[in-house]
């Protein structure tokens, strides 16, 4: 049984900074127009062959600091592409096939202001040790963790405008060590 720390990853936001200047590509990055079906569903009333693709911005870097993470994690896709992230996402990287956090329906923000994912992660992780990237995680999310998830947790904040960036790997690197 793998009792690495997970490391739930998503994709929009800290692998595609996709809030950067759109007439700039971030340094590092390529560029690639995806239709995955997540984002067909995004436009029900245009026929999915007309559905213009959407713009990712990917950097095979990651995917060379993920491989060595993976020592020290269980790295896991959490992330509303679903286990099209392991169709799309990780063959750019170079990533293995990966496993998925599955969303059950309902995406909105909770009374206490928490991230919708959130919950959902912490019932995912059942108590192990985990590290969460995500641009959309905060302060309530932090004390939601705290009061019903038993184990160490870094809930770590990325950018959409700039993505991940070393000082953010090192950060997963020393919470890993630390455990
Ligand atoms: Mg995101």
């Amino acid at each position: 049984m793998n009792r690495l720390p997970l490391l739930y990853l998503d994709v929009d936001g800290p692998l595609n900074p996709f809030a950067a200047k759109p007439t700039r590509r971030p340094e590092g990055y390529t560029t690639h127009r995806m239709k995955p079906e997540g984002w067909i569903a995004q436009h029900p009333f245009t026929p999915p062959h007309r559905v213009k693709p959407l713009r990712v911005w990917l950097d095979p870097r990651h995917g060379t600091v993920l491989r060595e993470l993976s020592d020290r994690y269980e790295l896991v896709w959490a992330t509303t592409w679903g286990s099209e992230a392991n169709t799309y996402i990780g063959p750019v990287l170079g990533l293995p096939l990966l496993p998925v956090v599955d969303w059950p329906t309902g995406r909105e923000v909770l009374p206490d202001g928490t991230f919708w994912k959130t919950r959902h992660l912490v019932a995912h992780a059942e108590g192990r040790p985990f590290a969460w990237v995500d641009d959309e995680l905060g302060e309530s999310d932090r004390a939601f963790v705290a009061a019903h998830h038993a184990g160490p947790a870094l809930l770590h904040h990325v950018d959409a405008r700039v993505g991940l960036r070393d000082i953010d790997f090192a950060v997963l690197d020393a919470f890993a060590r630390a455990l």
